[in-house]
């Protein structure tokens, strides 16, 4: 663990290859799991005010699960996480690609720039997870296998998980705190 002000840092995220590889693993992290995506406070109504600027691009499923459970549900846990078209089955705000790969359809306006909103801070941050630690927060590294030819790929490529993540780490706490983050790798 590495401690930067009041951000308790897995030294995994410094130690650790990864860069995703969309030819393997078809984006299945928008599939996998029993939940949604976290969410954070204020973007249960940026979801809700962005909405129309996606929704073309949701799937049917996805659409009918948003207008079934709104843009966003809690979980078993209480917290707050985007709604899935069914049980076990991918996010409400997944589509398909001809390939058969598994994109957000929020990113996908984004990059067509129809919204400024890329897509949720927790999905844009993944395999990081936020967890609170009383004052403090603790960017977790979220190693599971469907990540496996991110793994193989980043070691290859000599891409530590922070660095593929430079951009959303940016995002969610701006260039001071990545810049420190390079300067604890310059030195391991
Ligand atoms: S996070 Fe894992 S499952 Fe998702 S796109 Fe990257 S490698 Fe694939």
């Amino acid at each position: 663990m590495l401690q930067i002000d009041d951000k308790i840092v897995s030294i995994d995220l410094l130690t650790c290859g990864f860069c995703c590889d969309l030819s393997v693993c078809a984006g299945v992290c928008c599939v996998y799991g029993d939940s949604g995506a976290p969410l954070e406070k204020n973007e249960e109504k940026k979801l809700l005010k962005e909405l129309p600027k996606f929704y073309d691009y949701l799937t049917p499923k996805g659409q009918k699960a948003i207008a079934e459970l709104g843009v966003a549900v809690r979980d078993g846990d209480g917290d707050m996480v985007t709604p899935l078209v069914a049980e076990r089955e991918e996010c409400a705000y997944a589509y398909f690609t001809e390939n058969g790969d598994c994109l957000c359809a929020i990113e996908k306006a984004f990059l067509e720039r129809k919204t400024t909103y890329r897509k949720p801070v927790s999905c844009h941050l993944y395999p990081i997870r936020l967890k609170p630690l009383g004052s403090n927060i603790a960017l977790c590294y979220d190693r599971q296998d469907m990540c496996q030819c991110a793994r193989t790929l980043g070691e290859k490529n000599s891409t530590p998980v922070f660095r593929f993540l430079r951009e959303p780490i940016i995002r969610k706490f701006g260039k001071g705190f990545y810049g420190q983050l390079e300067a604890a790798y310059a030195l391991l």
